[in-house]
């Protein structure tokens, strides 16, 4: 076996669509941040699965060693309990970032997470001439006033509002990513990812569909907020992996947006887990959080042009599929509560 460089190899692969026979792939080392976390923990499965050598750096402040644990004993595998906002020393080729608390329950330092942490993985980035990721979201969009959103929309939000953290986090630390872009010459990606879903979501960080899967299996009333009518586009965890690595592998720096186009209101998504997992389940109706947005629907058509990527999970068949991951962490071994 020869072993080829890593990005001829990967050419080869993309233009015939076939391994290139007595060649392996150099294995890359990859560094993801919030690795720990539900999005993270997918995508290092990938990682590892296809060789690649993992670093996850996690303060496991939303995220648990249990996403991960699997891997222990690998020796592609490495686990370093770090915060970001700290620099970090470390000889990589790729730096996923996802390091970041993705719910508003968690939102305390988010802005300096967002900031100080991309800056320091970029300083990475740009020292050991890595190509760095960043995950950014469609928070970025705001409030939208264009629907469905383009990555040209240049979004409406408030800079001041109790989401600007994250919103405005992500929107500098996009901005931070293309001035060591521009500025250093770092390669680049960036995605904005939209509401996503899958097993391992923390279960209890207020996010909807993780709220309303929990609150069906414990026999609790659907907490829908406001009216209920705002609208969300829901992408299964591993449409948005496939769409990551292919972001990272690509040529193109984006932003991409990754996500379902599928868009669902909170009562129609209520209506589909009563549907999936308790037909009996009541809603209940309380008071929407400030600065809401009201709609939220993803033009993918740059990614499916540029990346070769469209989702492939929508949500009745995806959301099958946590329900199980869900039910296991909330009962373990004991009985569901009785009907
Ligand atoms: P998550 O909370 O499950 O994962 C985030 C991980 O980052 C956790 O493991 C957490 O412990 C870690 N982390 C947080 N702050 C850290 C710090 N200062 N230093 C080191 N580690 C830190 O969230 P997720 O849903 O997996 O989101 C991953 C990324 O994707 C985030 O950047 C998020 O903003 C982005 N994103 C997610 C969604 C979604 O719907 N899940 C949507 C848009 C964007
Ligand atoms: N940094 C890091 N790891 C590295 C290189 C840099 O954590 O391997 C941090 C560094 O501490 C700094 C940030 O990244 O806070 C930005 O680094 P850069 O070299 O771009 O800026 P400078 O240090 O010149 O301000
Ligand atoms: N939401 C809801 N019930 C809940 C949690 C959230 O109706 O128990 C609503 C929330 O008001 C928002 C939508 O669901 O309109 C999506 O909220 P989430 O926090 O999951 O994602 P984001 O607002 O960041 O898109």
């Amino acid at each position: 076996w020869l072993t080829a460089n890593t990005r001829a190899y990967d050419v080869a692969v993309h233009s015939t669509g076939k391994i290139p026979l007595g060649i392996k792939r150099k294995a890359r080392r990859v560094v993801v941040t919030g690795g720990a976390g539900f999005v993270g923990s997918h995508l290092v499965d990938r990682l590892i699965s296809r060789g690649d050598s993992v670093i996850v750096v996690d303060n496991f402040f939303t995220g648990r060693k249990e996403n991960v644990m699997h891997h222990f004993g690998n020796p592609n595998f490495e686990l370093i309990r770090h915060d970001v906002v700290e620099p970090l020393l470390l000889e990589v080729d790729q730096i996923y970032h996802l390091a970041c608390p993705a719910s508003p329950v968690h939102y305390n330092f988010v802005h300096k997470t967002n900031v100080v942490g991309t800056l320091n993985m970029l300083g990475l980035a740009k020292r050991v001439g890595a190509r760095f990721l960043l995950t950014s979201t469609s928070e970025v969009y705001g409030d939208p006033l264009q629907h469905p959103q383009k990555e040209t929309y240049w979004g409406n939000v408030n800079p001041i509002g109790v989401r600007s953290c994250y919103d405005e986090g992500k929107r500098t630390a996009e901005t931070l990513t293309m001035d060591y872009h521009r500025g250093a010459g770092v390669e680049v990606r960036i995605a904005r990812i939209f509401n996503t879903y899958g097993p391992r979501m923390c279960l209890d960080d207020g996010r909807v569909v993780s709220n309303f899967v929990a609150q069906a299996l414990r026999k609790e009333a659907l907490t829908v907020y406001g009216d209920g009518k705002q609208t969300r586009s829901f992408q299964y965890v591993s449409d948005l992996v496939e769409g990551l690595m292919r972001l990272m592998e690509g040529e193109h720096v984006g932003p991409f947006n990754l996500g379902n186009p599928g868009e669902f209101t909170m009562l129609e998504l209520a209506k589909v887990v009563q549907e999936t997992i308790d037909p009996q389940a009541k809603i209940e109706y309380k008071p929407n959080t400030e600065d809401d947005p009201h709609m939220r629907k993803p033009d993918i058509s740059r990614a499916k042009e540029l990346l070769g990527w469209e989702p492939k999970v929508d949500l009745r068949k995806g959301l099958p599929l946590m329900v199980s991951d869900f039910r296991q962490r909330i009962f373990g071994d004991q009985k569901e509560v009785a009907t």
